[in-house]
């Protein structure tokens, strides 16, 4: 375990096929764990998941026949605490994926400098063709059949795609019910009503406005008055685009599924959210001009904050972006090759394993104060928020500086040290 690496991926770890979620996980996974030397045995302990479930969910549906979905729930690594991750319900979802958001996981904890591993449940389900007894119904037999291997100390779900609050009110109750007591710790992202955390909603978008602040210092930019584009106006674009407009900076541009709009002189971001309140959708904004989807990325603005999607900056229109810093409030905004050509340039890309890693965060804060059972105000959970992003802004910055390298790999220089250091000190059981 202590051989040092000749700088090669470890023979045992074959990189899966073209195409493959974890595959990609892999590939930004072996850059740095070269650069850091990795002892070979740790590189293949840390690139194997922990373990991998696959479940059956028999479901009666509302028509009266059975349908059997099937359900995933991956721990990829619980080194550092108990594996942390959401349930995603999708008719997309696969082994390979969810295998490959649990160790995305493992490093954003890790970057986030939380006592948590990664983990990621999905189920494989059409959620916008059942009804919402027959969502509960499948939520329910889902929980029951990963039972033994989900607790407090042991992995605690979260909301992800197309999972909300309730759906995470049904997990604590049907866990509750198999151990015969209330756990409110089992899982995070509850109605606050049932030890949800006040601050969890804004917490990605405060993030967000945090990493935006602390990278406009590093890159010289005065955030009063610096011109922002924002892709998504959800839960992470529009909390983003409210919280550094308060900071004096202008929202000039916001795009979402649907169209966008543009405004020189900065978006009133309360207005709009009223808008969006009421039409789902920033199209049709009266305070600005129609701005089309695809002009947004090659805007002349100071910051851009791409906060809907996956594979959104591509070749396709990186070299059109003029922006000085891209934050990636969304998973996996930017393909590989875009972001080596935006680096190339000067870009200063804040990755999302750190930018947007507010989220799980505030899901811990709502772990630790369901264990107290002692709740903070919205204030203390900001404070502590606050705490927590600078320091890993800065830990991330200062090993960037250190390897000469940019920040997701400095991200990942960070989160891969942290679990190697206690892999070692834990050593091996066998
Ligand atoms: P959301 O569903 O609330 O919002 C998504 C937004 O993106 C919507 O405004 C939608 O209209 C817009 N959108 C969809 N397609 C688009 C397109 N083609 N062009 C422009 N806009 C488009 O989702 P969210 O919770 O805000 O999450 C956004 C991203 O942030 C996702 O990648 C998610 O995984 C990531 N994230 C979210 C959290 C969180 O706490 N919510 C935490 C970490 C990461």
């Amino acid at each position: 375990m202590s051989t040092r690496n000749d700088q090669s991926v470890p023979r045992s770890q074959e990189l899966p096929g073209h195409g493959s979620t974890f595959g990609a996980m892999l590939q930004e996974f072996n850059v740095a764990a070269r650069l850091l030397n990795l002892d070979s045995g740790i590189w293949k302990i840390l690139t194997h998941p922990k373990r991998q479930i696959t479940v059956s969910c028999p479901i009666q549906m509302d028509n009266g026949e059975i349908e059997v979905f099937t359900g995933y729930r991956v721990q990829y690594n619980i080194t550092l605490g108990p594996a942390k991750g959401g349930i995603r319900y999708h008719p997309g979802v696969t082994l390979d994926e969810v295998t490959a958001l649990a160790a995305w996981m493992t490093w954003k904890c890790a970057v986030a400098h939380i006592p948590f591993g990664g983990g990621k449940g999905g189920v494989i389900c059409d959620p916008t063709k059942m009804s919402r007894r027959e969502i509960e119904a499948l939520t329910r037999r889902y929980i029951a059949e990963i039972v033994d291997a989900i607790g407090p100390e042991k992995d605690v779900p979260a909301p992800d795609v197309n999972t909300d609050a309730q759906i995470m009110a049904w997990v604590m109750d049907t866990y509750s019910m198999h151990v015969g007591h209330t756990t409110t710790s089992v899982v995070t992202g509850k109605p606050i009503e049932m030890g949800g955390s006040l601050g969890r909603r804004e917490a990605t978008g405060r993030g967000v406005m945090i990493a935006t602040r602390e990278a406009a210092k590093h890159v010289g930019i005065e955030l009063k008055g610096a011109r922002i584009a924002v892709q998504g106006f959800g839960n992470v674009g529009s909390v983003s685009a409210q919280l550094i407009a308060r900071q004096g900076a202008r929202i000039v541009a916001v795009t979402d599924w649907k169209g966008g709009v543009y405004n020189e002189k900065g978006i009133d971001i309360e207005t709009l959210l009223a808008h969006t309140e009421q039409h789902r959708t920033v199209d049709g904004f009266a305070g600005g001009d129609p701005l089309p989807v695809d002009k947004l990325f090659g805007l002349d603005v100071d910051v851009l904050i791409p906060a809907a999607l996956e594979n959104q900056i591509t070749m396709e229109n990186a070299p059109s972006i003029k922006a000085k810093i891209i934050i990636e409030g969304a998973n996996g905004p930017t393909t590989p090759d875009a972001h080596r050509h935006l680096h190339e340039r000067g870009v200063f890309i804040v990755p999302d394993i750190l930018a947007n890693s507010s989220g799980v965060t505030t899901s811990y804060f709502e772990w630790v104060q369901d264990r107290y059972g002692y709740f903070w105000t919205e204030e203390e959970v900001n404070q502590r928020l606050e705490r927590k992003m600078h320091e890993a802004f800065t830990d991330v910055l200062q090993t960037a500086i250190k390897f000469n390298v940019d920040m997701r790999t400095a991200a990942y220089i960070v989160a891969i040290n942290r679990v190697a250091v206690v892999t070692r000190m834990r050593g091996m059981y066998a």
